[in-house]
């Protein structure tokens, strides 16, 4: 069953969410991951087959579909 490991709510949505990782210091979007998502707070919850496959594929066994270039500003 889920339960939101931030806010305790039991309340949820499958939705597909976008998400950055940073692999060795570089930043890496993987897009339309399956997500449970908390109706209370909005934290996202993957599962474990999920986060291990995402792992696989940003070590090196997937290639990325596309690369961007990113601007990054340092709040100051
Ligand atoms: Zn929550």
């Amino acid at each position: 069953m889920f339960r939101c490991n931030v806010c305790g709510s039991t309340e949820k949505k499958e939705s597909f969410v976008d998400e950055m990782f940073r692999i060795d210091g570089k930043p890496v979007m993987v897009e339309h991951i399956p997500a449970a998502i908390c109706v209370r707070c909005g934290e996202e919850t993957f599962s474990r087959e999920t986060t291990e496959k995402i792992r696989r594929m940003v070590h090196g066994e997937a290639k990325p579909i596309k690369s961007v270039s990113m601007d990054i500003f340092a709040y100051a």
